[in-house]
């Protein structure tokens, strides 16, 4: 196992956006410098870190310059090239989490049949590429279904439902030969997830099931704890402790389940990361999912997952963000800025927590 790395050293955080910018924060009040590796110049998280590389992911010498100065590296983002990540282990770093992960949750086919190797269940689902494979999974699976890309498919992007026999040429033309999943359309009763942490003494901590409402793809809401059963939620742990044992997992990881009428859960996808769901835990738990994140790549103990109290976190998208003086007046909303400069309609701005007693 990895030694805990002292206060004093430098995190490393491939990826500057909001997510970056709270492990950012996290990090500093536990006495880290933290440095960001970035594509995008003036990002969220490059305003409140140390030092900032803004280099192409494919940079190999940059990544280099970047592994040498930290103790230890992690990711705010899922789609981190696959070279990169080997690029920063040539030069030397540790990286948590480990490159096995980011390519399973990188990949939805690979990611549902690696649900299924560790008994979680998945949608049932078919690999598409050709017209021949669409029909072979539509008859399997049937009707109503989603054809989703394999890859760099996020809040919604990249998917299409299916209803009928007619059209299937179509909508297969319209991902321009992508490789391609076919789901089972789920009627779930609602959408939660389950954030865990695992560190590389295997100690585990996971937070109460957070239940998630989107809003044309995004995120818009979530509530905890959500409603569900104590089973439920005590299922979606073990299945998160097991999936993240097999994976040798170290950090923060996510799962979104579907949560079924009749109890059952099916695992929808994984990120390997903090995640929007579980921004409520700044406030509302004893130690936030990006404390907890930075603890377990730094090798040091976890901290107490415990939920202080109920709360409910709306997502400040586009335009929301306009309303921050009306928030900032509102003496029950915790104001969430992420300092984008430019507030485009989907764009997450903000989000802001409410306590409920
Ligand atoms: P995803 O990109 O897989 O996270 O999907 C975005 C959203 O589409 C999910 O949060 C669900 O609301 C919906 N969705 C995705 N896959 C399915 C499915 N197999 N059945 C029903 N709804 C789905």
């Amino acid at each position: 196992m990895n030694a805990a790395i002292a206060p004093g050293a430098a995190i490393g955080i491939l990826g500057g956006g909001q997510l970056g910018r709270m492990l950012a924060h996290a990090a500093s009040r536990l006495g880290f410098d933290v440095h960001i590796y970035t594509d995008e110049p003036d990002s969220p998280a490059a305003r409140v870190a140390a030092r900032t590389i803004v280099a192409d992911y494919h940079d190999h010498a940059a990544l280099a310059a970047f592994a040498g100065d930290a103790a230890v590296v992690t990711t705010e983002f899922e789609n981190v090239p696959a070279d990169a990540a080997a690029a920063l282990i040539a030069a030397g770093a540790i990286v948590h989490p480990n490159p096995r992960a980011l390519a399973i949750a990188q990949d939805r086919l690979e990611e549902k049949r690696y649900f299924a190797a560790n008994g979680l269940t998945p949608a049932p689902f078919a690999p598409v590429e050709t017209i021949a494979d669409l029909r072979a999974a539509v008859h399997a699976i049937g009707l109503p279904a989603i054809l989703k890309t394999r890859r760099l498919g996020y809040d919604g992007r990249g998917q299409a439902r299916l209803e009928s026999d007619l059209g299937l040429d179509q909508a297969l033309e319209a991902f321009a030969g992508a490789p391609l999943i076919l789901e089972g359309f789920c009627r779930f009763e609602r959408e939660v997830s389950i954030i865990a942490a695992r560190n590389a003494a295997g100690e585990f901590a996971a937070y109460d099931l957070c239940e998630n409402e989107h809003r044309g793809g995004v995120l818009a809401r979530t509530i905890v704890p959500a409603k569900c059963d104590a089973a439920v939620q005590a299922k979606a742990v073990a299945e998160a402790r097991r999936l993240m044992q097999a994976l040798d997992y170290v950090g923060v990881l996510t799962i979104e389940f579907f949560l079924m009428p009749d109890g059952a859960l099916i695992a929808n996808e994984m990120a390997p990361r903090v995640h929007n769901s579980g921004h409520w835990t700044i406030e509302a738990a004893l130690t936030s999912q990006f404390e907890q994140h930075i603890r377990a790549i730094a090798g040091w103990p976890l901290g107490p997952a415990a939920r202080l109290c109920d709360a409910e976190m709306e997502n400040l998208i586009g335009e929301d963000a306009e309303r921050w003086a009306a928030l900032a007046a509102d003496p029950t909303a915790r104001v969430h800025l992420y300092g984008k400069r430019e507030a485009r309609p989907g764009r997450k701005m903000g989000h802001v927590t409410r306590l409920k007693r």
